[in-house]
């Protein structure tokens, strides 16, 4: 049961991005978590011209090390990572000023000038300092000043993860004025204004402030989404990534559970609907290798019944095509469905078109 990975509308994505932001003066931050940075995969952002890679996990980081971009580590360095932190991520982003002199510490050990990106919360409520909090920000931006070996390499802010606050050109302006603050006070210019993720497209076409530069995308440039409504960008690829999975069993079968129910293989307790006989083809997939309500059969008259660890359900009773054991069926996935099968070690990986 391999993914399928077409290098070719990856690499369109990636540069349609590129292209995209470039009008607005914006230039991308490839985010390589969702897919884990697959080598190949990471291979051909290397040969795009966008300048940054990010990831939240100094592990995907480090396996390309050797990448001529600029890596900056997304989540909030661990205290206990610090040295990983300053070995593999150019640019860390940060919120907490005592990491600072940590940071600072491991940097002149190291011998390098190490990048911090001050994130501000805009109301999401994840990471960042409180926008409002202008006493801290300052603070912080003293503390850098003080750092021989940090600089401060940007701004930025997180939003529609944890509150689903939409990026809009209030909240954006908000983090484009804390940009010119600083760089009024201090006479220096920030590399990186970083005005979110793949839920910031949308305004980045209607009403984004100049000042925001850059944007952090991940699900944009591997489903062709954007992540504020969920919509299919046009023109991009949804389907750089699919499942295929084999059929290991062929029934016709009641629809409905025999006898007296209790709760599923996970605690769940489920509803059932009779739907009569039904035709249902077992796939060789399960729970163990994604989140299988996250999978869309290329099959339009196919339908998901179920899943368990390792076994996943669906109905061919409507399909044209009559399925049998050994055969095998493609799906496209979600976010979290992808995310899963790059994790999953029981899954392999199949490239075409690279
Ligand atoms: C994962 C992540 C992103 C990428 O978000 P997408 O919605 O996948 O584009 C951006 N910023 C941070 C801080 C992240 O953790």
């Amino acid at each position: 049961m391999p993914i399928i990975i077409d290098l070719a509308k990856f690499k369109h994505n990636a540069d349609f991005l590129i292209e995209k932001l470039k009008k607005h003066n914006c230039y991308p931050a490839f985010v390589t978590k969702v897919f884990c940075a697959d080598k190949k995969m990471v291979n051909v952002l290397e040969n795009t011209d966008c300048k940054y890679f990010a990831d939240s996990r100094i592990e995907n980081l480090a396996s390309y090390a050797k990448s001529s971009k600029t890596k900056i580590l997304l989540r909030l360095p661990q205290k206990s990572q610090i040295k990983e932190t300053v070995k593999y991520a150019d640019i860390s982003c940060n919120s907490c000023i005592e990491m600072l002199s940590l940071l600072n510490n491991e940097a002149k050990k190291q011998d390098k000038k190490h990048g911090v990106l001050l994130m501000i919360d805009l109301g999401d409520l994840r990471e960042g300092v409180m926008y409002d909090n202008l006493e801290y920000i300052d603070a912080y931006y003293q503390q850098v000043e003080l750092c021989s070996n940090l600089f401060l390499a940007g701004i930025g802010a997180n939003l529609t993860c944890y509150g689903s606050v939409l990026p809009s050109n209030d909240n954006m302006n908000v983090l484009a004025n804390l940009a010119n603050r600083y760089e009024e006070k201090y006479h220096k210019k920030l590399q990186i204004v970083s005005g979110g993720n793949s839920s910031s497209l949308l305004l980045l076409e209607k009403n984004m402030p100049s000042k925001i530069n850059n944007l952090r995308l991940g699900e944009s440039l591997i489903l062709g989404l954007e992540t504020a409504y969920s919509t299919q960008i046009p023109n991009m690829f949804h389907d750089c990534v699919r499942l295929e999975s084999e059929i290991i069993e062929v029934f016709e079968k009641p629809s409905y559970p025999i006898g007296e129910t209790s709760i599923n293989a996970f605690g769940e307790k489920m509803t059932y609907i009779d739907k009569g006989i039904m035709k249902r083809a077992i796939l060789a997939i399960g729970r163990q290798d994604t989140i299988c309500d996250g999978l869309t059969p290329d099959d339009k008259n196919i339908s998901i019944v179920g899943s368990s660890s390792d076994h996943l359900i669906v109905d061919i009773t409507n399909s044209a095509k009559s399925y049998a054991v050994g055969d095998k069926l493609t799906f496209t996935a979600n976010y979290g469905a992808i995310l899963h099968l790059f994790t999953s070690k029981y899954i392999k990986r199949k490239y075409i078109n690279g």
